[in-house]
């Protein structure tokens, strides 16, 4: 088999991959060197998604209410249960909530059995999570959903202003690239504008660690100085846009002076300047953007005060120039294009009535929606007051991506039919489903997707479904004939599903709708197979136009851009004398949304193994918390505990918290649940990083740890966090009650006592014990009732350790490692598996002093990139010891 041509399922870069077999079974996966998203590169999740093929975890067999079902069956369920609740209480009764994670293809078909056939508009994406603000900041400025970039812009800017996105870890390739050309090209600058100082800042020329939630008032005073210094595109305002005399009054009333700017922003006034004279002095601007922004009560203002300075300044439409919504998801976009958001129709139609009309002669259906359905958050409201009784989720875990999270699951537990479709068998969102649908994987599954740069390209399956998985558009059509819409969702595969959707979005266009990709609705099977990526619009017919919005022309009814007074606002909930800090969520590097599946990766969960919480130094001493702590993170509602991180990432009064944790790998680590359910008012996107919090020292009665390299059964824990390493699991424990005797306790974690080597110190506060089979370790298991534990990267080796020795034996009792081995640390190089303990030695003993000094000695940073970084971090941190040493 020759390598199949495909794209990763991760980030809305959308690198194409290839997938091979490899040589020891299994599949090789490499960066596709024809793929214009990454020309061959690729980020540490993608080099690692041939580790997360495998079958554990997966969703084999349909279930109803926990039992295996066959699939007619569980598709009458779904069919009879939705068709049933819609005869008794209408069509607004029931839901689907799908992803950013499925394909074009299934995301069509969803959309169109909801409000083309049910007739109801409530279908939304967990997309309203990642770029809804972006979704509607572009329809009111330019009337249409469309995003004027594409990749090469980064490279040919000459400044790109990064706001509100961690670029480093979120989109990896997109960081790569603008590193490379950065180094070719020394004139370009980039400005990050960011509350905290993330990896981006690496490859920064200025940081503005703003204020959470002040970006209209930043670029409200940009306007407002471009103004008085004269830097506007007056010809370009008066022949393609409208509304700058409001946007600049409201400009001016909110951002007067750059003082009072700095002073709104938390700013230094010559930041504020710096930025301000970089921006007006070069038209090669791209003002790139991502969650910072988007997920915020006013993340559609945030938006539209920066695409009205683009505009102002006739910055659009050209070469290395725009204000570019980078997505957090594979194919956020493809959902966009087909409608998957409750306040979209379809193919970029909006609910007019003659687009309810134009859809409803093509779907040949007398009852699509007529008006939007429930975004997210008013969907799980629903759910909960019990409006909506059936619903049906696709491909996403909501229990622990939503805001309010906990109230999400109450909702779901309440619900009459809960219908889940997903790849895992276990989430937190599959514990609360009646019905349970498996579906194909990526790899398994075929169709197309959209990334950030509107660039659709293939994902092709290299292998067969296991068990009884079906793609998602497959399970849809399913239910759609069961429920007497048959002949409309007669589909034989994508390919057919694909033309479909592209002929509407070409129907009665003519040029009036962004959206058209028209010149491959006539695509063979054959065609479709083999399709190239390409970045739409593509009408049939007419030339593609070399760039959206070159003409000047926009999708507004006078086809003028408009620019829309900003007014700024506060986040909606403020700190106060009980919740003192402000609680920002994000990503870590190496996994992916809720670690269904980069959780399985060893590799990728060695650079952060546990949950955390990053608080900077001087917090840490105001709460009098020490590194390494358990600290719970609290609202007056909801109560996380994390290992606590104390750097100077974040500023004094900011917490950060990763969101990817569910009760899956943590027992109580959902930040979301901290999270009130506020939203934009336009885009009905959640604020998911402004929530007043308290931190305090949690204080169990013990903490611990195992290691094993079968999964272990663990008695009931207050704090568990489980993690995967190279042959083992790792499970970080504490506990709020002491058991009554630790080798008891030990014998229900660790099994039979057989071949247990142990230590059992009860004065001391201490036990350790270990499982040895022959000459192997199994499993071993430390306690403490003080946090000082031993070192888990060591014990770790002794996992790929044939024998063990007696050294080792002792060095497992004595909790050290023996005289001469050395601690790697946590994993810094995921590709090469190289710790910070391994980094820190070799750049102080061999003094060296660059990023490729380390590679060639330890081969970290040379493969995906995506640690060069942290790796500088390294470097910087120990510059101070290497130059004592000189
Ligand atoms: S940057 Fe990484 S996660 Fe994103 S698409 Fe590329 S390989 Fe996948």
């Amino acid at each position: 088999m020759s390598a199949v041509r495909t794209t990763c399922p991760y980030c809305g870069v959308g690198c194409g991959l290839r997938a091979s077999p490899a040589a020891g079974g299994g599949f090789e996966i490499r960066g596709d060197s024809e793929h214009p998203a990454n020309l061959g590169r690729v980020c540490s999740k993608g080099a690692a998604l041939g580790e997360t093929l495998g079958l554990d975890g997966r969703l084999l067999h349909p279930e109803i209410r926990g039992a295996r079902a066959s699939w007619d069956e569980a598709l009458d369920a779904v069919a009879t249960g939705f068709a049933r609740t819609i005869a008794a209480h209408g069509p607004d009764s029931v839901a689907f909530y799908v992803s950013g994670q499925l394909l074009t293809e299934d995301y069509y078909v969803a959309n169109k059995l909801m409000k083309g056939f049910i007739g109801s508009a409530n279908i939304d994406t967990n997309s309203r999570l990642c770029m809804a603000s972006a979704v509607a900041g572009y329809k009111r400025a330019f009337g249409a959903d469309a995003v004027p970039n594409d990749y090469t812009d980064l490279e040919q800017a000459e400044l790109i202003v990064l706001v509100g996105s961690n670029l480093a870890w979120c989109h990896p390739v997109l960081f790569q690239r603008i590193s490379a050309a950065k180094a070719a090209n020394p004139k370009l600058k980039l400005v990050l504008i960011d509350p905290r100082r993330t990896q981006s800042a690496d490859i920064a020329d200025l940081h503005l660690q703003l204020r959470l939630g002040s970006d209209v008032v930043l670029f409200n005073g940009l306007l407002n100085y471009l103004r008085r210094e004269d830097a506007l595109d007056l010809e370009f305002l008066d022949a393609h846009t409208e509304g700058f005399g409001a946007a600049l009054r409201c400009a001016k009333e909110s951002a007067a002076s750059i003082p009072a700017v700095a002073a709104a922003c938390g700013l230094a006034e010559d930041d504020v300047l710096e930025l301000y004279r970089l921006f007006a002095r070069t038209p090669k601007t791209v003002t790139a953007f991502s969650q910072g922004v988007n997920q915020s009560t006013s993340g559609t203002d945030k938006v539209n005060a920066i695409v009205n300075v683009h505009l102002a300044t006739g910055r659009i439409g050209k070469p290395g120039m725009g204000p570019f919504s980078l997505t957090g998801q594979p194919n956020a976009m493809g959902g966009r294009e087909v409608g998957g958001l409750a306040n979209q129709l379809a193919a970029h139609m909006d609910f007019a009535e003659a687009n309810v009309e134009r859809v409803a002669r093509f779907w040949g259906s007398p009852r699509v929606a007529a008006r939007p359905g429930l975004k997210a958050v008013d969907l799980f409201d629903a759910v909960e007051r019990g409006a909506v009784k059936a619903v049906w989720i696709i491909s996403t875990n909501p229990v622990v991506s939503m805001p309010d999270a906990e109230r999400v699951r109450r909702a779901l537990q309440r619900c009459e039919l809960v219908v889940v479709s997903d790849c895992v068998r276990d989430t937190d969102t599959t514990r609360c489903a009646h019905v349970l649908l498996p579906a194909a994987a990526w790899g398994e599954k075929a169709g197309t997707v959209t990334n950030s740069e509107r660039r659709i390209s293939r994902q092709r399956s290299f292998m067969p479904p296991p068990g009884e998985a079906q793609p998602d558009w497959w399970i849809v059509a399913q239910v759609a004939k069961r429920m007497g819409f048959g002949t409309a969702f007669d589909y034989d595969g994508p390919a057919a599903i694909f033309r479909e959707h592209a002929r509407l979005s070409a129907f009665e266009n003519g040029g009036e709708r962004a959206l058209d990709i028209g010149a491959v609705a006539s695509l063979s099977d054959a065609e479709y197979e083999t399709l190239q990526p390409f970045q739409w619009p593509r009408p049939a017919g007419v030339a593609a136009p070399p760039r959206l919005f070159a003409d000047g022309r926009f999708f507004t009814a006078s086809r003028k851009a408009q620019l829309v007074p900003t007014t700024p606002r506060a986040p909606a909930h403020k700190p106060d004398a009980d919740y003192p800090l402000v609680l920002n969520t994000g990503r870590v590097r190496d996994q992916w949304h809720t670690m269904t599946r980069t959780g399985r990766s060893a590799r990728l969960s060695g650079h952060h193994a546990e949950p955390f919480v990053q608080l900077h130094p001087l917090d840490a001493t105001r709460f009098g918390l020490a590194l390494g702590d358990l600290v719970e993170v609290a609202t007056a509602t909801a109560r996380i505990v994390v290992r606590l991180e104390i750097t100077d990432v974040v500023t004094p009064g900011q917490v950060f918290v990763p969101m990817h944790w569910g009760s899956v790998f943590a027992s109580n680590a959902r930040v979301c649940t901290l999270i009130p359910a506020a939203v934009d008012a336009i885009s009905g996107q959640p604020e998911l990083k402004a929530a007043p919090v308290r931190v305090g020292r949690y204080e169990p009665k013990w903490y611990g740890f195992a290691l094993s390299r079968a999964p272990l059964e663990l008695p009931a824990t207050s704090y568990k966090a489980v993690s995967r390493g190279a042959g083992y699991w790792r499970y970080e424990l504490a506990g709020d009650e002491l058991p009554g005797s630790w080798p008891e306790w030990a014998d229900a974690v660790l099994g039979p006592r057989t071949a247990r080597v142990e230590l059992s110190d009860v004065a001391g506060g201490r036990y350790r014990g270990a499982n040895v089979d022959g000459e192997r370790l199994q499993a071993c298991v430390f306690v403490a009732t003080a946090k000082s534990l031993p070192s888990r990267t060591w014990l770790a080796t002794l996992f790929g350790s044939p024998k063990l020795s007696d050294a080792d034996r002792l060095a497992i009792l004595a909790g050290r490692a023996p005289k001469g081995a050395l601690e790697a640390g946590p994993v810094v190089c995921s590709c090469f598996a190289v710790g910070r303990s391994t980094l820190l030695r070799a750049i102080r003993g061999d003094k060296l002093v660059s990023v490729e000094q380390i590679g060639k000695a330890l081969r970290a940073g040379t493969n995906c990139g995506s640690c060069i970084p942290e790796l500088k971090g390294l470097l910087a941190e120990s510059a101070p010891s290497t130059a004592a040493q000189n």
